[in-house]
């Protein structure tokens, strides 16, 4: 089922999700909705709380759901390891819209549980590395536009309250 995704604004986004206490099929159940909003939005991630769903899960796709099987569920992930630094272009679901360039560790290492609760690692350099911190991020109530400095960060938000004032968001 393609779930509503919240926008900038709404407090889940802005708070730290909760653990999975135990992977049940309710979970299974979020998860393949997850996947299935992601695909729809078009997106290349999709965190719990962008659905209003406080817990630490994310999927990612990087191919956007172009080659079968590519995509990846993380429940409860931490990182393990994140090195060296890339600057590219970041946008998110839930601020529709926007784009800037955002500073990331180039590769990540992240430990999880996957859809089925086995663990799993999860090794990205790149694009891939940079969507596991994206995602991450969300599930401590971070968004890319806390990671821009000053100005870029200023003038988005005050574009995007305009649009709130104005019902347009
Ligand atoms: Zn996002």
């Amino acid at each position: 089922m393609i779930r509503p995704i919240v926008k900038f604004g709404d407090p889940v986004l802005a708070r730290k999700a909760e653990p999975v206490a135990e992977v049940t099929g309710e979970i299974r159940q979020l998860v393949d909705d997850m996947i299935e909003t992601m695909y729809a939005a078009p997106g290349v991630g999709l965190a719990a709380p962008q659905i209003g769903v406080p817990l630490r899960i994310c999927v990612i796709d990087i191919s956007g759901g172009r080659r079968g099987g590519q995509v990846i569920t993380l429940i409860n992930p931490e990182f393990v390891e994140r090195t060296g630094m890339q600057l590219e272009e970041e946008g998110c679901l839930s601020v529709p819209g926007y784009n800037a360039t955002v500073a990331r560790p180039e590769r990540a290492v992240v430990r999880g549980l996957d859809r089925e609760g086995q663990p799993v690692t999860i090794e990205g350099t790149g694009l891939l590395a940079r969507a596991l911190q994206h995602e991450l991020d969300h599930l401590d109530g971070t968004l890319f536009l806390n990671r821009l400095r000053g100005l870029p960060r200023d003038l988005i938000i005050r574009k995007i309250r305009k649009q709130q004032r104005s019902g347009a968001w």
